[in-house]
């Protein structure tokens, strides 16, 4: 938990968000500005920056993250296929400092991506 921290403040429900998968290690919820027919955002509950920020005690939840991500496409039948999108840093426009993964899906997307 780091205070301050908008998605440690999901994970502890004092800010809202529609979530759609829950278990010990991580959380998933809708993205508040959809940039695709089904957005959703698959966080480790634990507060790691980002991908960049990243250690070996981490490898259990990266790994954790990836396959809910995965049942989360599954889940909201996302059976065309779906782009999963991590943004480090500031060229990749990463706006909330609390590694998440973009669930993206329902229309077709394009590559190279903007
Ligand atoms: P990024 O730009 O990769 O850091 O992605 C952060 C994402 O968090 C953006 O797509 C935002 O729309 C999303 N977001 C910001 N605030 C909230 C919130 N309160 N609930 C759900 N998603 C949010």
């Amino acid at each position: 938990m780091s205070t301050g921290c908008l998605f440690c403040n999901i994970v502890a429900r004092t800010t809202p968000a529609q979530i759609v998968y829950e278990d010990d290690l991580v959380l998933a919820f809708r993205d508040i500005r959809p940039v695709a027919p089904t957005h959703v955002l698959v966080i480790p509950k634990v507060h790691v920056v980002g991908i960049h920020d990243a250690g070996a005690e981490h490898v259990e939840v990266l790994g954790r993250v990836l396959l809910a991500a995965r049942d989360v496409a599954e889940k909201m039948g996302l059976v065309g296929g779906y782009r999963l999108v991590f943004n480090q840093g500031a060229d990749a426009g990463q706006s909330v400092h609390h590694l998440h993964c973009h669930v993206l899906g329902g229309r077709p997307m394009a590559w190279p991506p903007g």
